[in-house]
């Protein structure tokens, strides 16, 4: 199990993503560290490096998801996973606000948009 994601695994990955983080949507050129390439499933976990897997995303997104998947839900109390940009469509988790914050539209955005710190990542910075 390779941690090394060669470079042009990683510009597949980057162009993929059109270099916007496929989390927070933010422009990666945008941002103050840049991004990196997130293993989805992390390595932990029995993720692959290979492109299916892979996403990019911005510092914060990268080092707040870490290895986890996901997290418990405050309405639910569920364990939910996190959105996969592979297999969920943004559009249908998240929506942006008139004041440019991210609102979560389900459990899965929830999780994702809290332990991501989608609205707080100026301070994460
Ligand atoms: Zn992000």
């Amino acid at each position: 199990m390779s941690r090394y994601v060669s470079e042009s695994l990683r510009t597949k990955v980057e162009n993929r993503a059109n270099g916007i983080c496929e989390y927070c949507l933010i422009t990666i050129e945008d941002t103050y560290f840049g991004g990196g390439i997130d293993h989805i499933i992390s390595l932990k976990h029995r993720g692959q490096t290979e492109f299916e897997n892979l996403a990019l995303a911005c510092q914060p997104c990268n080092r707040s998801k870490g290895s986890d998947l996901g997290s418990l839900s405050e309405s639910s109390k569920f364990l939910v996973r996190f959105f996969n940009p592979r297999t969920d469509e943004w559009s249908e988790n998240f929506r942006l606000n008139p004041n440019g914050e991210i609102e979560f539209l389900t459990e899965i955005g929830e999780v994702t948009a809290i332990i991501l710190g989608f609205n707080n990542q100026v301070k994460n910075c």
